[in-house]
């Protein structure tokens, strides 16, 4: 019986866990759930899985929670320090790490820390202070499972390896997001509801926009630097808009190993908490007839200029990737807030790393300090730029 702790239960990749979790009851407990702001969702998964300690976004949402569950034997913390005490909680052997954004860092770090092991959907954490995080995760002989399906893939083909000289190149898939076929012009119109309805995967609104800006792309790109330890000239990036092959492995004798599957969050989810094992998740099997064609294609860096941002950060290092992290993110909830227009998702991201001098990651402290000074910023060139 492995015993988690579910930071971000309330979102999809928590959900999509827990539907796990349920259908596998002798394999799993929830020993926390961490959730922001969805109670009703949250007192639903309580009532299920009678965690012990269950963590909100702050201390009124806490209050209101812990006012409906009296008489219930549930601890209720809250914000940044409750996530780290879901994440550290006595007992339990492995953290899903699903929060979304910058909030994910710390708790992962602690969870690290106290020696659980990872299963990683929070990229941010990744883009922010990779290095610190891996170095970490060594020292204390964790192990830190992707989620992300490209990574989950890429580990696949690796067959649970982490870098080496065999490897020729990395190539991860990408579904090109809504927006791919659109003439650039028409980026200035789309609306926050377009961005959403991704044409593969049904996802969180932060990730889903970012797959249409294509910085989600950009991200994997350093989180499978950090978690591969592959530089990045050997990592590529190609189009593939049926989102059947999840990533590819080129090794130096020229074979290319690729995972496909139908595209379900839950294989790699489950892959992740049962490594090395499988879990038999009786689901359909992909129908690659269905797929005449299986199309690739390279990427629009003029069209997608956040694919070049993020190599830009990953090149220059430093703090640089945390900046590109905290100021999209900044842009992203500006965009769904119809504050500024998807075409201006990448100015606010350039403009606030063309003011940042990046500087060495000595400690986590750094990234920390480089994620609120670009929050900032974006922040007021956000508020210029509002229309
Ligand atoms: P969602 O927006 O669906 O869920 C986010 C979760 O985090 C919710 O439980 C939300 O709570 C909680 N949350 C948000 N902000 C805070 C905060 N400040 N403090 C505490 N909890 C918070 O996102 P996804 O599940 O789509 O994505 C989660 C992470 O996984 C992201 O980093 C994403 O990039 C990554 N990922 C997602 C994939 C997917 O298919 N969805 C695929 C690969 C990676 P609430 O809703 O209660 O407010």
């Amino acid at each position: 019986m492995k015993r988690l702790a579910i930071l971000g239960s309330t979102g999809s990749i928590g959900i999509n866990t827990l539907n796990i979790v349920e259908r596998f009851k002798e394999e799993f407990d929830v020993l926390t759930l961490s959730a922001g702001a969805n109670l009703p969702l949250l007192r639903e998964q309580i009532k299920k899985f009678k965690p012990p300690l269950v963590s909100v976004l702050n201390r009124e949402l806490a209050q209101v929670l812990q006012r409906d569950l009296q008489g219930e034997d549930v601890k209720v913390v809250y914000g940044e320090e409750g996530l780290i005490l879901a994440a550290t909680f006595p007992g339990v052997e492995m953290v899903v790490s699903a929060v979304v954004g910058s909030a994910g860092l710390l708790p992962l770090l602690a969870a690290i820390e106290e020696g659980k092991d990872i299963a990683l959907a929070n990229k941010e954490s990744m883009v922010m202070a990779g290095e610190i995080i891996v170095k970490k995760a060594q020292e204390k002989e964790v192990d830190i499972l992707p989620i992300d399906s490209e990574h989950s893939a890429i580990f696949q083909a690796l067959g649970g390896k982490r870098g080496g000289k065999e490897i020729k190149r990395i190539i991860l898939t990408a579904s090109g997001g809504p927006f791919y076929s659109l003439p650039a012009a028409g980026l200035k119109e789309v609306k926050p509801q377009d961005a959403l309805a991704h044409p593969v995967w049904e996802m969180g609104p932060k990730i889903s926009v970012d797959s249409a800006t294509l910085m989600n792309k950009g991200l994997e790109v350093i989180e499978a630097h950090w978690f591969f330890q592959i530089p990045l000239e050997k990592i590529e990036i190609l189009i593939h808009p049926q989102g059947v092959v999840h990533s590819l492995v080129e090794y130096v004798d020229g074979s290319i190993i690729a995972q496909l599957s139908i595209p379900d969050m839950r294989i790699p989810i489950a892959y992740a908490l049962s490594y090395p094992r499988r879990l038999e998740m009786d689901l359909p099997s992909l129908n690659l007839i269905e797929f005449a064609n299986l199309n690739f294609a390279p990427p629009d860096y003029e069209k997608f200029p956040s694919l070049k941002l993020a190599y830009q950060a990953l090149e220059t290092g430093g703090t640089l990737p945390a900046v590109l992290n905290a100021a999209n993110e900044m842009a992203v909830e500006a965009f769904l807030q119809v504050r500024i227009g998807f075409d201006q998702i990448p100015q606010v991201v350039a403009h606030t790393m063309n003011g940042h001098r990046a500087t060495p990651l000595k400690g986590v402290d750094d990234a920390l300090q480089a994620n609120r000074w670009a929050k900032a910023r974006a922040l007021d060139f956000i508020q210029e730029v509002s229309r």
